[in-house]
């Protein structure tokens, strides 16, 4: 088709990139900006004009504004590429385990010990006092056989990782018992059944989704039987009539027929969050006392830690596991490492854990702490002192997430917010765009931000992200 007059005007008016840079090239702005940033920036934003004005979508009142729309939109490139991607956000949704938003927020000693082990040389794989080799591992296996009681641990990059390389080890061309109810899928195309195939065990499923009895497992096992595999459903509940054989029926099924039992425990706590109010999570201390031959469960779910995958149990069968070529391949790095080392000693003194690991504080935050907070935020909200902000507090639920605890509801008063002007969905994007990005749960047409998951300088960012946002609201 050819060319209307008024878009063949809009590309004549079009500058050039050597225009364009010289240009850009007296703005103070971008004087610390690398030259192909620049660069990359004009032709990406001069290439989509030209096709816009070509296929007809760019329409401006007066060609003069031209230039200004350009700049602007070459400013938004530079910008983009200039910041980082990976950033803090504020997660006020009220998920402490929050996968999307990085699951567990590190202990103010793990971070010191990271930047240190990060910034200087480390004894990683030294032995200090013999000056020969050291084991990468021997302090957090000794610290994880203490508070959990296992005979020995092993630590690999993820829990996936964990449950791929026990199976891998343990039943790699053997049959695998699991029962119905437990052949979990977890966020992330994490799924049992494809796990299994993986580490080449054949996955042999007993019982009925909603009933498993200890007699299913007996009659499953053959000569061909590797392992009797308990999985912690932790991102569903089976509710009504149910019925699960208990790991420590399994141990006594193993026993009998001389099969080691594995437990999936998934998030895996050492607190008894039952002490205090909260709903009853197996712990890695029952599993162990259990009899339990393996247990796997992540680092940063429940524990509060880093990306982990634990594995304990009995010495020679984690001696196996340990001599599985896999093993190399899913090690952690030194900062990991250094995070979980400083994460597993607050345990040695669990009230230390609870006040100082960031997840077990959120989780452990009574109803009234939150209220104070609250109180606080709407406090901050007020002093921008505009009648567009309509502000309410509410007693809602705040969830643990993270497969953890799934039917938990953790009491918590949120504030609700309403912005005269924009619609609760542009409200909820516009804080997402922010900076930082705030990510708030929409609750019957109304932001929701609940303040257990806010951290100390939040509530005064809340407010600037809406004072932002305010003086962005067209009028
Ligand atoms: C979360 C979970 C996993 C995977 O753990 P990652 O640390 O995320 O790899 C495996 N099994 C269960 C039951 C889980 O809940």
């Amino acid at each position: 088709m050819p060319l209307k007059p008024q878009q063949q005007d809009l590309l004549k008016k079009l500058p050039g990139v050597d225009t364009m840079i010289e240009r850009l090239s007296v703005s103070s702005d971008y004087q610390e900006v690398p030259r192909r940033v620049i660069l990359q920036a004009i032709r990406l934003t001069i290439d989509g004009m030209r096709s816009a004005i070509i296929e007809d979508r760019l329409h401006i009142p007066d060609l003069d504004l031209l230039d200004g729309m350009i700049d602007e939109r070459v400013g938004k490139e530079i910008k983009a590429r200039m910041t980082l991607n990976l950033k803090r956000v504020i997660n006020a949704t009220g998920v402490v385990i929050h996968t999307n938003l990085g699951r567990s927020l590190l202990a103010e000693e793990s971070l010191a010990h990271i930047t240190d082990i990060a910034s200087r040389y480390s004894n990683l794989e030294l032995n200090l006092e013999t000056g020969k080799r050291g084991l990468r591992y021997s302090a957090v296996e000794s610290l994880l056989c203490d508070i959990s009681g296992a005979e020995s641990a092993l630590v690999v990059n993820n829990n996936a990782a964990a449950v791929l390389l026990c199976l891998d080890t343990l039943a790699c061309g053997k049959e695998v018992i699991v029962s119905r109810g437990e052949l979990v899928e977890i966020g992330g195309s994490f799924r049992i059944p494809d796990v299994m195939e993986k580490s080449g065990g054949f996955l042999k499923e007993v019982g009925t989704t909603n009933r498993t009895h200890p007699q299913d497992y007996t009659r499953a096992i053959t000569e061909k039987t590797g392992l009797l595999l308990k999985v912690h459903t932790s991102n569903y509940s089976i509710q009504g009539f149910t019925a699960s054989v208990s790991l420590t029926d399994m141990v006594a099924i193993g026993r009998e027929h001389a099969i080691p039992v594995m437990e999936d425990l998934g998030s895996g706590t050492f607190v008894d969050f039952s002490k205090y109010g909260l709903a009853k999570e197996p712990t890695v201390q029952e599993s162990v006392a259990a009899g339990c031959d393996i247990v796997t469960f992540s680092g940063d779910k429940l524990l509060g830690g880093p990306q982990a995958g634990i594995i304990i149990g009995s010495k020679h069968l984690v001696d196996a596991i340990k001599k599985n070529p896999l093993t190399r391949a899913l090690r952690i790095d030194k900062m990991t490492l250094a995070a979980l080392e400083s994460t597993l000693r607050l345990y040695l003194d669990e009230e230390k854990a609870i006040s100082r690991i960031p997840t077990l504080r959120m989780l452990t935050m009574s109803k009234k702490q939150t209220n104070v907070l609250s109180d606080l935020i709407i406090k901050k909200i007020r002093e921008l002192d505009d009648p567009r902000i309509e502000i309410q507090s509410l007693d809602l639920f705040s969830k643990a997430g993270g497969g953890s605890l799934p039917l938990l509801e953790l009491p918590s008063t949120c504030v609700a917010i309403r912005m005269a002007g924009l619609s609760t969905h542009e409200l909820e994007q516009r804080l997402r765009s922010g900076c930082p990005p705030l990510i708030a749960r929409i609750e019957n047409d109304l932001i929701i931000l609940d303040p257990r998951t806010l951290q100390i300088d939040e509530p005064d960012l809340i407010r600037d992200a809406l004072d932002f946002i305010l003086r962005n609201l067209k009028p």
